[in-house]
């Protein structure tokens, strides 16, 4: 078996070994045609079933909600920030954001470009340690639509619920948790990732939309930057990236085999306990960052006693094999990024390494 780095990046990401080894495997001769998916052309019947197959997959494991349609677009996630905006505001009403933040900041940022912006909540104040609880949200008088970050993956908060907000399309950036954990799709008009964290490599932004908001954007957008161009065209407007989209057919294979998104998180649940137990344990040692409650299965953010001590793990850590745990430049301390793929026993070795950690500089 090839040996694999403890690998706790925060994106891109780990993948499924068992994901790496089938492409390996099918890499050079795609079903037996002589060539790899990348080498062929997107407008082929071998690619075209491949990118058919992930969206039926990706709507499978969501329980087929009908209604919905899978986009895959470029650009990441951060275009989203732009295109919702474009092709959802509306003259006399206001784009509502809920700010929890570092990207909910980004999503926000673009939407003040484009047109008006409501925060429907906002957790600033107390340094985003928390997410908003949905009764404190108040939306605007006229909203176009309310936008969610469900994980902040920098901040390291999640929401465990999401609002009814009835008539009001409810849109929600799930870049760092989705098919993490079951959701309900139908209280979404659309949700959008990135898919360098928990579905496959970059460069591939994957969009559930439900089909009657997308029938028409706005007739000044340009083709690119128009949902139903993407939607009418089957994202095959242009070439999609072909490669990436096959490699997300197989982590959703692997997370069929894994018990569905039942199975993930019933994982994912016991990997964030165990981190937060050794946090929680340490007598101050560690401090979690974020406020019991919002805590996030997904990023498990933590400081030590002092900047000096944060070094030190960092760079023990790196010298034990742990790869990606120092936190991100904008809010210090230190982060490990467990999403789906990252395997339980990576997850028992930090502790461990913590443990010893803490006995030697305690
Ligand atoms: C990583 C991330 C993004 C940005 O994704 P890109 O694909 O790099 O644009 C946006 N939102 C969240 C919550 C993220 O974790």
């Amino acid at each position: 078996m090839s040996k694999r780095a403890y690998n706790f990046n925060a994106g891109p990401a780990a993948l499924p070994l068992e994901v790496l080894e089938r492409a390996q495997a099918e890499f050079v001769d795609f079903r037996e045609s002589g060539m790899s998916i990348m080498e062929m052309s997107h407008r082929s019947d071998i690619y075209e079933s491949v990118h058919n197959e992930a969206q039926n997959r990706l709507l499978g494991l969501l329980g087929n909600p009908s209604g919905y349609k899978v986009l895959f677009v470029q650009g990441g996630a951060s275009t989203q920030f732009a295109m919702i905006p474009m092709n959802f505001a509306q003259e006399g009403k206001q784009a509502n954001y809920v700010k929890t933040g570092s990207w909910a900041n980004k999503a926000i940022k673009e939407a003040k470009l484009l047109g008006q912006v409501h925060i429907a909540a906002s957790t600033e104040q107390e340094q985003y340690m928390r997410v908003p609880e949905l009764s404190e949200l108040q939306l605007s008088e006229q909203p176009a639509y309310l936008h969610m970050t469900s994980n902040e993956t920098i901040e390291g908060t999640q929401f465990k619920q999401f609002p009814d907000t009835g008539s009001v399309p409810l849109i929600c950036d799930m870049s760092s948790d989705i098919l993490s954990r079951p959701f309900d799709l139908n209280a979404f008009s659309m949700v959008y990732a990135g898919a360098q964290k928990n579905l496959g490599p970059s460069g591939v932004t994957v969009l559930l939309v439900r089909e009657e908001i997308i029938e028409s954007s706005p007739s000044h957008l340009p083709t690119m930057l128009r949902y139903d161009t993407h939607s009418g065209n089957n994202s095959l407007y242009n070439t999609p990236p072909s490669f990436g989209i096959y490699m997300i057919n197989e982590v959703l294979k692997w997370i069929e085999e894994h018990g569905g998104l039942q199975g993930v998180e019933a994982m994912n649940r016991k990997k964030a306990a165990l981190i937060y137990n050794a946090i929680d344990s340490s007598e101050g040692f560690y401090r979690g960052c974020v406020a019991a409650g919002s805590r996030s299965d997904m990023n498990v953010t933590f400081r030590l006693g002092s900047e000096e001590l944060e070094k030190a793990f960092a760079k023990a850590s790196e010298q034990e094999g742990f790869i990606g745990l120092k936190g991100h430049r904008s809010v210090g301390g230190m982060r490990a990024s467990i999403y789906n793929a990252v395997p339980y026993e990576s997850c028992k070795a930090l502790v461990e390494f913590m443990h010893d950690f803490k006995a030697k500089n305690q």
